[in-house]
């Protein structure tokens, strides 16, 4: 965790940063997962702490990389993260130049991987409310399986 996002959970909370939420995990090998993460409290999507991701970096830019998804979910071709390389945890700290940047992604990897549609999701904000079980803002780009439908839990 970087010196900015320190201060922004300290003026958010008060105390001991939350990192995971492992109400939401979906499988029990996630879940240990995220309990462990939990347990040494830092963040696992922070370039310094991203060593429990699976799959290596696709593409990236100085600010956001996109990689496959370690976890993807029920019915899903094809499950991209794309993740800040800049804690961040509300829509609110998203800049121009990183919409920008996640914009390139998604085009990259539509082109590389022939993706014919799908969606683009984004949790933000206290995971209480959203479902997500890594705070640190990560995009997902989705493309189901054809005729059969990915559900995307929010909350
Ligand atoms: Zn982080």
């Amino acid at each position: 965790m970087d010196k900015s996002s320190e201060n922004t959970s300290k003026r958010k909370s008060g105390k001991a940063k939350r990192v995971v939420n492992t109400r939401f995990a979906k499988g029990q090998g996630y879940l240990e997962v995220l309990e462990s993460i939990e347990a040494k409290g830092k963040c696992p999507f922070c370039p310094d702490n991203f060593k429990y991701h699976k799959h290596p970096t696709l593409k990236d830019d100085d600010k956001w990389l996109l990689t496959r998804c370690s976890w993807p979910y029920k019915n899903t071709k094809e499950h991209f993260l794309i993740i800040s390389k800049i804690h961040k945890e509300y829509f609110s700290d998203l800049s121009n130049d990183d919409m920008k940047s996640v914009r390139l992604l998604v085009d990259w990897a539509t082109k590389e991987f022939d993706l014919k549609g799908g969606a683009i999701a984004l949790r933000f904000g206290d995971t209480e409310h959203t479902g997500a079980t890594v705070c640190h803002l990560h995009f997902h780009l989705i493309v189901p399986e054809v005729g059969k439908t990915v559900n995307f839990p929010i909350g």
